[in-house]
């Protein structure tokens, strides 16, 4: 029987019962009426057999009583014929006794065949001739003759009744073999055919054991089914919960790093005992960095190329376990573990990085293999989040940065410079704006190319970076003028750091394309907040000035905005 039996055919089985119980119900009363039919019969032939066997004895009676009958006439002829010969009376008076035994012997056979009117008038005509006997008897006395006639008359009147008595006793004997043969039959046939219904009935309950059997199997198999499909639901449910507060996680964070720790916190909670990594691509796409780990995965290296994953290779979740495949990535520092898994971190066709997950015993391994979709959904989950949030960033990056340096734009300035004069002015600190602009900025491109220029852009804004402190903000201002903001600080350090940073301009050595740039100077203007300058205009403007100023006395040199503004303006137009 197969196992695999569907559902509707389980809800159809109570239907074929529903049939087969109306069936048995007839069956069992067809059965019962045949059973009466039968006993019926077979009781009417029993009964006729037994009339028959009476009417057999009857005959037999007459036919004995005729046989004495007849004996005695022979006795009487012979008594007869003795008394001729001898004349002795006691013959004479032994033939008359006889004859009167014969008359009771006549009296009886008229009891006999009292229902058989053929039979009591041939008894009558023996009568008579038994009468006539006897008075032929009584003349014989004086005439000692045999009454020869009498004796044949009454002879022949004993064989009518005997002939008829034989026809009727072979009839029944007869009729007896009939009743006999029937009664055989019909047993033959009662038996016959209660073995039938034994047999079909045994068959309805054999077929029916065995559908029931068929049933149970269904049911079980049903219910066996039903149990799975109830476990998966919930195991469904589970993790739909374990994904839903993981991605209600994942939306908290506002960093890659951060989405990254929780991420590793999770696959952590999936297969506890696991230890893990996020390994992500750094920016300019040759390296894979190592940026969040969980379980310390010991062997796991610092940094390396991407194409030493084998996952990443092929773009999709690997396995490394002995008997699945054996091949090792190669992004390992010393002996790499037995089972680990690397799932590629990508999203919208871009690889980000990957997962990495190792197992320290075969049951952890195992545990993660039935638990592989949720893993993925995860890393995916992840993946998108990641990508995300580096989107985000690259946004707000390029909405307040420069492109070519890196550094702050002019946008984003304006805004800091705001605040941080709000700042020094709840503080009642001082606040310096350089204004720095590369001299003969325009020969570098002249001479060297445009692609140079932008070199000497890049490298004068890291030199900025490099030399200023964190608090401080450093911004391309435009073309080659940059802007730094030294908050809380007094006019002569100011002055100091500004020079600093015109000396460690002076002093960088570029070369592009193997070819050296030559030398490099700055021209600055400094102004200071809250005095003279008291606002951003003003400090951007002086600082302007101051810078025009080192400008037109031969550049490579720092200018103290020191005068009021209207000042300046005066002087300069
Ligand atoms: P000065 O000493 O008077 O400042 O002379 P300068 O040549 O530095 O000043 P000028 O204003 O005459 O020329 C500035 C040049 O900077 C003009 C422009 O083509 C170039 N420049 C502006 N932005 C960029 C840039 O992003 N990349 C490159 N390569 N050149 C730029
Ligand atoms: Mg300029
Ligand atoms: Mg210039």
């Amino acid at each position: 029987m197969s196992d695999k039996l569907s559902m509707d055919q389980v809800l159809r089985a109570p239907m074929r019962v529903g049939r087969v119980v109306p069936l048995l119900v007839l069956s069992a009363f067809g059965a019962i009426a045949f059973t009466c039919a039968v006993a019926t019969v077979g009781y009417a032939n029993n009964q006729h057999m037994a009339d028959a066997r009476v009417w057999l004895e009857h005959s037999h009676s007459v036919l004995t009583l005729l046989q004495n009958q007849g004996q005695r006439l022979d006795r009487v002829s012979a008594s007869m014929q003795l008394y001729r010969a001898t004349g002795d009376d006691r013959h004479l008076s032994n033939a008359q006794s006889t004859t009167a035994a014969m008359r009771v012997g006549v009296d009886n056979l008229e009891t006999l065949v009292r229902d058989n009117p053929s039979q009591t008038q041939h008894a009558k005509d023996l009568d008579v001739k038994i009468d006539g006997l006897a008075h032929a008897l009584d003349a014989a006395k004086t005439s000692r003759e045999i009454p020869d006639r009498e004796l044949r008359e009454s002879r022949s009147a004993i064989t009518v009744i005997q002939d008829e008595e034989h026809g009727l006793l072979t009839q029944r004997a007869d009729d007896t073999q009939k009743a006999t043969t029937r009664s055989l039959v019909l047993g033959i046939f009662f038996l016959g055919s209660s073995l039938v219904v034994i047999v079909v009935l045994f068959a309805f309950l054999i077929r029916d054991a065995l559908r029931r059997r068929a049933f149970e199997t269904q049911i079980s198999i049903a219910n066996d089914r039903l149990e799975g499909t109830v476990e998966k639901l919930k195991r469904h449910g589970a993790d739909s919960v374990f994904l839903k507060s993981s991605r209600d996680e994942l939306q908290l964070c506002v960093t890659s790093l951060e989405a990254q720790k929780c991420t590793g916190r999770h696959l952590h909670e999936l297969v506890p005992g696991s230890r893990g990594a996020t390994v992500i691509l750094n920016n300019s796409r040759t390296l894979m960095e190592i940026m969040t780990t969980w379980g310390e995965p010991n062997s796991l290296s610092d940094g390396f190329a991407l194409e030493t994953c084998c996952g990443l290779r092929t773009g999709r979740s690997r396995w490394r376990k002995p008997g699945e495949s054996e091949i090792h990535c190669s992004h390992f520092a010393g002996v790499p573990p037995e089972n680990y898994l690397c799932i590629p971190l990508a999203a919208q066709g871009e690889t980000i990085g990957f997962t990495y997950l190792e197992f320290p015993t075969e049951e952890i391994a195992q545990l993660a293999c039935d638990r592989l979709v949720l893993i993925e959904e995860m890393v995916e989950l992840a993946s998108m989040t990641i990508a995300a949030l580096n989107l985000r960033a690259k946004l707000e990056s390029q909405s307040i940065r420069d492109v070519l340096t890196g550094l702050f734009n002019r946008r984003f300035m304006e805004v800091a410079l705001e605040r941080e004069l709000h700042r020094a002015t709840r503080r009642g600190s001082s606040l310096a704006v350089l204004l720095l602009d590369v001299d003969h900025f325009k020969d570098f491109n002249d001479t060297f190319g445009h692609e140079a220029g932008d070199v000497v852009l890049r490298e004068v804004g890291a030199c900025f970076l490099q030399s200023v402190r964190t608090e401080d903000i450093v911004c391309r201002y435009g073309g080659e003028e940059f802007v730094i903001i030294f908050p809380e600080i007094t006019a002569e350090m100011a002055l100091q750091r500004a020079e600093k940073i015109r000396e460690q301009i002076s002093a960088l050595r570029i070369q592009f394309k193997g070819q050296p740039l030559g030398h490099i100077s700055l021209s600055i203007g400094l102004a200071m907040f809250p005095y003279p300058a008291s606002s951003v205009d003003e400090l951007l403007r002086m600082a302007d000035h101051a810078l025009y100023d080192a400008k037109q006395s031969g550049r490579n040199r720092t200018v103290v905005a020191s005068h009021a503004p209207a000042l300046f303006l005066k002087k300069e137009h």
